[in-house]
C-alpha cells in the first residue's frame, strides 16, 4: 500500500482516514487508524471500537488534524525558546547518555575487549588532536564547499556523470581521478570559469571552463577545487566526532579542548557557507532569508554558464533535495548531528586544574552559529522522504543538545511520520530496500536519542503534546 505519500499533510491524511472510515469496507482504514494513533493522536483514539462506530471520533480527528496544521506554523526560524531553556538542558543529552558511559567504563574495566575498544576511539582522535590553528583554516575553508557529484574527469570521463575521485587527507589539496590517475588541480585543464560571491565577495567558486556535460536539462561543470573543500569538511566532521568520543571514553581533555577548537572554527565560517546544490549552484543571498524561500529565490543564484539563472537551484522540483552549506545532497543532517553530539559530550568538560574547558561564550557560539544555524534548512523542509528523515533527525539531536524543545517535537514528529507513513504496516516501503536503509541509515539514532526524553519542566509544546520520559 503507498497512499500515503511525503506530501500528504497531516490533514489530508486524517481527510482520507476519515473518508475511509465512511467506507468500512475499505481494506487499510484500519493501519490507518493505527498510523494516526501511534503519530499522536494514541489520546484520542478509541483502541477497540468498531470502525462503523467512530466515523463521529474522525470528525473531530479531522478538525483536530487541521489545527495541528496551524499550530506547526510555530516560528522553528525563532531561537528565543533556546534562550530560554539552554540551561535547563543536562549533558550529555543527546545519542549517548550517562549511562551509556558508566557501563562503558564498567565494561572497560573488567574486559579486554572494552578496553581495546577505548584504545581504537583514542587511536581515531590521534591525527586530529595534532591540528593546530593554522591546519584548521585550511581543513575547514572559509569559502563555501561545493559538491561531490557532477565532477566529471575532463581528461577521461570515467564515471559518467558524477566523476569517480580518491582524496586522502594526506593530499588535502588535490584529488585523484580513479579512472586516468590523474591528479587535479590540473594546468591542463585549467578551472577558469570563476563566479564571485555578491553576499560575500570574499568567495569565489571557479569551474574548469571547457567542455560541460548536459544532464537533463543542466550543463554540469566540474570544480576540482569546490569538490576538495566538501572533502575536507566532511573529514573535519568525522574527525570532531571521534575526538569527542574519545573524551568520552577516557575523560581526557585533551580531546575536549581540541574538539572545542575545531567546533569553533566552524562556527566562525558556516554561518556564511552559502545554500548551494549538489549541480554546482549557489543561492547567492543570506541562507536565513534563502531557506524561507528556495522557490523562488529573491535573487539570481550563482550557476556556471551556458546555465542561465533562474532563481531557482537545481533540481527544481523539492527545492532541497540537494541543498547543502557544507555538504552538497539534500543530507546536511548526517554532519549537523555528528557536530552536535561532539558538543554534546564534550561542552561540560574541564581540565587538569577543574577549569571549564568551554567559555560561556565559546558555547553560545557554537550552539547559535552552528548547531541552530545548521537546522535552517531542516525546518524550513516539511517533506518526509529519504533524504529528510536525517534532517529530521538532526533537528531533534540539535534541540536536545541546545535546549530548544521545539526543535524537539519537529524532529519528533518526523521520526513518527517515517515509522507510520514512509514505512508500510508491512515493514517493507514504497521505495526500494536500499533506499529503506538509506532511511533507517538516517533516523535509527533518532530512537534512541529520544528514548527517555521529557520536555523541560514548564514547557507546553505547540501540539500540547509534551514529552515526558518518552519510550520508543
Ligand atoms: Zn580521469
Amino acid at each position: 500500500m503507498s497512499q500515503v505519500q511525503e506530501h500528504e499533510t497531516a490533514a489530508t491524511f486524517a481527510r482520507r482516514a476519515l473518508e475511509a472510515a465512511d467506507r468500512a469496507e475499505e481494506k487499510d482504514a484500519a493501519w490507518r487508524v493505527r498510523a494516526l494513533r501511534a503519530n499522536g493522536y494514541r489520546n484520542r483514539l478509541p483502541e477497540d471500537k468498531p470502525m462503523k462506530h467512530i466515523t463521529l471520533f474522525y470528525a473531530a480527528l479531522l478538525v483536530s488534524a487541521l489545527g495541528k496544521g496551524d499550530a506547526q506554523k510555530v516560528n522553528l526560524f525563532d531561537w528565543s525558546l533556546w534562550e530560554r531553556y539552554r540551561s535547563t538542558v543536562a549533558h550529555p543529552a543527546t545519542t549517548l547518555k550517562a549511562e551509556h558511559f558508566r557501563r562503558a567504563k564498567e565494561n572497560a574495566a573488567r574486559y579486554a575487549w572494552a578496553q581495546q575498544a577505548v584504545k581504537d576511539l583514542e587511536a581515531r582522535a590521534q591525527t586530529a588532536l595534532k591540528w593546530d590553528d593554522a591546519y584548521l583554516a585550511h581543513i575547514i575553508p572559509a569559502t563555501t564547499p561545493g559538491t561531490g557529484h557532477f565532477t566529471m574527469c575532463p581528461n577521461c570521463e570515467t564515471a559518467p556523470v558524477h566523476g569517480s575521485w580518491r582524496w586522502t587527507p594526506d593530499k588535502p589539496d588535490e584529488i585523484q581521478c580513479n579512472g586516468c590517475k590523474m591528479v587535479f588541480p590540473n594546468e591542463k585543464f585549467p578551472e577558469d570559469l570563476v563566479l564571485r560571491s555578491r553576499f560575500d565577495p570574499n568567495q569565489t567558486f571557479s569551474y574548469y571552463g571547457g567542455k560541460s556535460w548536459h544532464f537533463y536539462g543542466f550543463h554540469t561543470r566540474p570544480s576540482f577545487t569546490g569538490y576538495i573543500r566538501a572533502a575536507k569538511v566532511n573529514y573535519a566532521a568525522s574527525a570532531v566526532y571521534n575526538l569527542a568520543m574519545a573524551y568520552a571514553a577516557t575523560q581526557k581533555s585533551e580531546y575536549a579542548q581540541q574538539t572545542r577548537k575545531i567546533l569553533l572554527r566552524f562556527a566562525e565560517v558556516y554561518p556564511r557557507y552559502l545554500i548551494h546544490s549538489g549541480y554546482g549552484e549557489y543561492a547567492d543571498i543570506d541562507p536565513h532569508v534563502a531557506a524561507k524561500s528556495m522557490k523562488p529565490l529573491p535573487e539570481e543564484e550563482l550557476t556556471p554558464p551556458p546555465n542561465k539563472p533562474d532563481r531557482l537551484l537545481h533540481p527544481t522540483g523539492n527545492p532541497f533535495w540537494m541543498a547543502g552549506r557544507a555538504t552538497y545532497s539534500g543530507m546536511e543532517g548526517y554532519f549537523i548531528r555528528e557536530l552536535a553530539v561532539a558538543y554534546d559530550l564534550t561542552c561540560m568538560a574541564k581540565d587538569e586544574t577543574g577549569k571549564a574547558v568551554y567559555s560561556e561564550e565559546d558555547k553560545l557560539r557554537i550552539e547559535r552559529d552552528l548547531l541552530l544555524e545548521g537546522t535552517l534548512m531542516f525546518v524550513a523542509d516539511p517533506s518526509i522522504n529519504n533524504k529528510s528523515g536525517s534532517n529530521r533527525q538532526a533537528a531533534a539531536i540539535v534541540g536536545m543538545a541546545v535546549g530548544h524543545p521545539e526543535l524537539v517535537h519537529f524532529g519528533a514528529d518526523g521520526f513518527w511520520r517515517v515509522v507510520n507513513e514512509w514505512f508500510l504496516p508491512d515493514g517493507a516501503t514504497s521505495e526500494s530496500p536500499a533506499y529503506a536503509s538509506m532511511m533507517l541509515g538516517g533516523i535509527y539514532e533518532l530512537g534512541e536519542a529520544l528514548h527517555g526524553y521529557s520536555d523541560p519542566k514548564d514547557y507546553q509544546p505547540s501540539d500540547s503534546k509534551r514529552l515526558m520520559n518518552v519510550d520508543i
